[in-house]
């Protein structure tokens, strides 16, 4: 068995020119979803489908989602399985969407054009999340390559609709994919990380947003006594919710910061002049809240300050439930944290440790739905930005940490 381990890392590191193929042709595909303004991922994933098929990859499911906002009408989600010694399925997941590229200026080349310069290559989506896409499918061709039989199945999941809320994506697969995936099978998603590839994200706090509305009466600013100064009552009630970091002081040491946060963040445009007194005024607070905080105390908590603040103002507050996402966690010592530890450590030589973000990942999906995931990969994190980069000799090396647990058979 280690005989072949060793094979299989020997050939992942001499597919560089191979991941710069795929970086090419994929960052090609311009896979934006229609709330970006594109048509979607289909062909980057009949992309990803055509090349498995001409590995040997045949095991093919499709889980596509209807979206008539597309050509087509469909938001393709795909399922791929190489057969391992056990039952057992390690699963990895990419996201195909990607997010326009912005200021053009900004750009030193074409961002649809992927550029090499040393070990880096530049273009959208080379980072987010190609570098996974890349891993996954070279980890796949050098399986079949080599005819290797590894100890854990090999499952890879190629999902739409990530940066656009999930709802195409993984939501619908988990809904749509009943029995693929089971609590005893191990789930990596590698669309976050750190440079040094020691970050194992295993938990998210609880994404809570509340939407604030003060009404009072609008009257001219020169005689502001004969109204109701929403803005103002609004001023108050936003330090009233930033304050409620007192009411819920509970540490978790996985998080930075190691506390849950309380952001008065969006605020509505309210009147068009300067002389006017708003009689209206609606602002967000974006809360994060660490596993121990339950959301709807936190509502309750914040309706409670409201009453107090409008009573002072003499004008009527509501404070509604925008957005709920529960926290979401990984138990530290679960197995497919302990294998990423110990491959991490054998590929690239450091310590990751398990630690815990302010939210946001699909993970968080695969564990509400009982699958403990971890969030793992070596990335440059210039996601989203001008310039984004992928190193061609991490996104091997993040191939052969999966290739490590794939490989070895004690996951008890
Ligand atoms: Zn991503």
């Amino acid at each position: 068995m280690h005989h072949d381990l060793d094979k299989l890392l020997e050939g992942l590191a001499q597919q560089g020119e191979r991941v710069f193929a795929l970086q090419s042709a994929l960052t090609a595909c311009k896979a934006l979803g229609p709330d970006n303004g594109g048509p979607g991922e289909s062909e980057k994933t009949r992309l990803i489908a055509d090349w498995l098929e001409d590995c040997g990859v045949t095991d093919l499911l499709r889980f596509d989602a209807p979206d008539p906002r597309v050509p087509g009408g469909l938001r393709p989600n795909l399922a791929a399985r190489l057969p391992g010694a056990s039952s057992r399925t390690l699963w990895l997941f990419g996201h195909t969407d990607v997010v326009p590229p912005g200021d053009p200026a900004a750009w030193r080349s074409a961002p649809w054009q992927v550029r090499r310069e040393g070990d880096m290559l530049y273009g959208r989506g080379v980072e987010d999340n190609q570098q996974a896409l890349v891993s996954m499918l070279v980890l796949a061709r050098e399986l079949q390559r080599l005819r290797l039989t590894p100890g854990l199945a090999l499952g890879l999941v190629f999902m739409a609709d990530e940066e656009t809320g999930n709802r195409y994506g993984m939501e619908y697969l988990l809904e749509h994919a009943t029995g693929l995936f089971s609590p005893e099978d191990l789930f990596i998603v590698p669309d976050a990380g750190s440079r040094r590839a020691d970050a194992i994200e295993v938990a998210e706090k609880c994404t809570l947003w509340l939407k604030v509305r003060v009404s009072g009466v609008q009257c001219h600013a020169s005689t502001p006594h004969k109204g109701r100064n929403a803005f103002l009552a609004g001023a108050e009630m936003a330090l009233a919710c930033h304050a409620l970091h007192e009411v819920f002081p509970q540490g978790n040491a996985l998080f930075s910061p190691p506390c849950s946060t309380f952001v008065p963040s969006k605020h509505e445009p309210n009147v068009p002049a300067v002389n006017i007194v708003p009689g209206s005024d609606v602002f967000y607070v974006d809360c994060r809240l660490v596993p121990d905080v339950d959301p709807q105390d936190v509502l309750a908590q914040a309706r409670a300050r409201a009453e107090e603040v409008a009573r002072r103002h003499a004008v009527s507050i509501t404070v509604e439930e925008e957005r709920c996402q529960p926290a979401s966690a990984t138990p530290a010592d679960s197995p497919v944290v302990k294998a990423l530890e110990s491959a991490v450590q054998a590929v690239y030589g450091v310590r990751a440790r398990p630690m815990g973000i302010g939210g946001g990942t699909v993970a968080a999906l695969l564990r509400q739905h009982g699958l403990p995931a971890a969030v793992w990969s070596c990335i440059e994190n210039t996601c989203h930005q001008p310039n984004e980069r992928s190193s061609v000799s991490a996104t091997l090396k993040d191939a052969q940490v999966f290739a490590h647990i794939l490989m070895s058979c004690d996951h008890a």
